[in-house]
């Protein structure tokens, strides 16, 4: 694919909790690496009224926070610092447009504009960045989730984004997809001809998808009060993994090839119906534990108030298509879980028949774990025989063989999601940024489970924090003979 870099960027939300902890330190690094267009500039907007070098004593902060102690170069942050401005923009006022287009300037060479904002913002935004004629034709936008709460609400946000915007110049960003593990699994299942045979209702009994938090509410009881657990992970991170591991193969490593076989798993997700919701999903929200050895508080009280929001979801989900046939996928996220842990499970089928029964050797089914947090692996369980005379049986063990991405890559600096995407998105590359359909088919699945638990009434079943949640989720895999990897 042609890399089309532009010249600019320019950042709203600039002064934010995400630019100052992962996107300046992003753009630093990519810029450190020599990955920057030559005179690349990013003008940053907020409403904060500081000048060009206000926000560059900000940057120098953040960075002088958030960047790791081996790559706080101060030639570097220097020359970083140097591409930076900043003007104050109130992006809900049509009259803070000009000063802002006037500080860009001429944006024949392209301009990335990224909207880390509230995407309340969002529609103001565009229709100012009209105003002042900084949406045509040598422009791309960047968004951050959450778009949007359900599939009207997301409509909207992408119907007013498409005024201004064709969708070949939409970047709609899910982090987990610039995670290196993420893209991995598209390198382990289509760089490599073994797992093909067996990835499919013949070869795997079950999927897994954990996403597990040991922080609590954090600062953000606004946000996640209008979220809870599945609009905040499960609409987008989880089921964009779900996508990775169930696509066909695309033919091509390309924004189209590999955004349409997602768009037809998320068209495949059999939609769960109320009077299915009791039995193929479990909400639950954390009460006072201990995580980790520390005593925390329970949800409500970190409010302040009793509240039904969800902070634990687990889903038995089903791809209805020929491959994926009787196969369940589980689903689940929560905070304040036992672990941090975000992982993919794959299970494979039992032997048919095992020779080693006769002699007292066990088998366990082969299970492939791709870890994503706390490290990124890959590792292949298997089954091993035990050193010895086996003069009292056959001895066999699970034995992982594992690809440590860390060691096995270790003169490889490990990236943030967000520098890839940031690249991309300068450059053009929309391979890896999620497309209109994808996204609203996500909503309609989701909005379809929310409907169910609305029609029956459920309300979250209280699990103690530092727990893997309410011992309904286990219920709901061990009914099936299955249990959670949670090592
Ligand atoms: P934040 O800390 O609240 O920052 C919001 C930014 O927007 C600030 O720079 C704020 O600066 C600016 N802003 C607010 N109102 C504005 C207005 N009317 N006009 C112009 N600028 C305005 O939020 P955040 O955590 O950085 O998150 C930004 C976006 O990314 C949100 O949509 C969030 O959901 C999403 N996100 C965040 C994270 C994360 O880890 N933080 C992760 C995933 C997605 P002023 O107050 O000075 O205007």
């Amino acid at each position: 694919m042609t890399r089309d870099p532009v010249a600019q960027l320019l950042l709203f939300g600039a002064t934010g909790d995400l630019a100052r902890r992962m996107l300046l330190p992003s753009l630093f690094n990519l810029h450190a690496d020599g990955l920057l267009p030559e005179a690349f500039v990013i003008t940053g907007a907020a409403r904060q009224d500081i000048d060009d070098a206000g926000y560059a004593t900000m940057a120098r902060e953040a960075l002088g926070e958030f960047l790791p102690d081996d790559r706080k170069d101060d030639a570097k942050i220097d020359s970083f610092v140097a591409r930076l401005r900043y003007q104050a923009c109130d992006l809900s006022d049509p009259k803070s447009f000009p000063s802002l287009a006037e500080k860009v300037g001429d944006v024949s060479g392209g301009l990335a504009i990224y909207l880390s904002t509230a995407p309340s913002l969002f529609e103001s935004a565009i229709e100012g960045l009209q105003s002042v004629n900084l949406t045509g034709d040598t422009v791309r936008v960047g968004l951050e989730k959450p778009l949007g709460y359900d599939l009207p609400s997301s409509q909207e946000i992408n119907d007013t984004v498409a005024r201004a915007f064709p969708e070949t110049r939409i970047f709609r960003i899910d982090h987990y997809l610039g995670k290196e593990t993420v893209q991995n699994i598209l390198a382990l299942r289509f760089g490599n001809s073994f797992f093909e045979p067996v990835w499919n209702a013949r070869g795997i009994d079950n999927v897994q998808i954990t996403i597990a938090e040991t922080v609590g509410l954090e600062d953000r009881a606004g946000y996640y009060e209008g979220a809870g657990a599945l609009r905040d992970m499960v609409t987008n991170h989880i089921l964009q993994l779900l996508a990775l591991i169930a696509m066909e193969p695309p033919a091509r490593f390309d924004k189209d090839d590999v955004r349409d076989e997602k768009a037809k798993v998320f068209r495949s997700l059999r939609p769960i119906a109320p009077e299915e919701s009791q039995a193929q999903t479990v909400t639950g929200q954390y009460f006072g534990g201990a995580v980790g050895g520390k005593i925390v508080r329970g949800y409500d009280e970190e409010l302040g108030y009793d509240s039904d929001v969800e902070t634990f979801v687990a889903i038995k989900a089903h791809v209805d298509n020929w491959r994926w046939q009787g196969v369940p996928f589980y689903l689940r996220t929560g905070k304040r879980m036992a672990k941090r842990q975000s992982e993919i499970a794959i299970q494979f089928k039992p032997v048919p028949h095992s020779m080693f029964a006769g002699r007292g050797g066990l088998l366990q089914p082969n299970t492939l774990v791709i870890r994503l947090q706390p490290d990124e692996t890959i590792e292949l369980l298997v089954m091993a025989k035990e050193p010895g005379l086996d003069r009292d049986g056959v001895r066999l063990r699970e034995v992982p063989l594992k690809l440590s991405l860390d060691s096995e890559f270790s003169g490889q600096r490990r990236r943030i999601a967000y520098e890839r995407l940031l690249l991309d998105l300068i450059e053009g590359d929309q391979t890896l940024f999620v497309r209109r359909d994808e996204v609203e088919a996500q909503w309609r699945w989701t909005d379809a489970i929310r409907a169910g638990w609305a029609a029956n009434g459920t309300k979250p079943k209280h699990y103690p924090a530092g727990t893997w949640g309410p011992s309904a989720a286990i219920a709901l895999t061990e009914r099936d003979g299955v249990t959670w990897q949670d090592d």
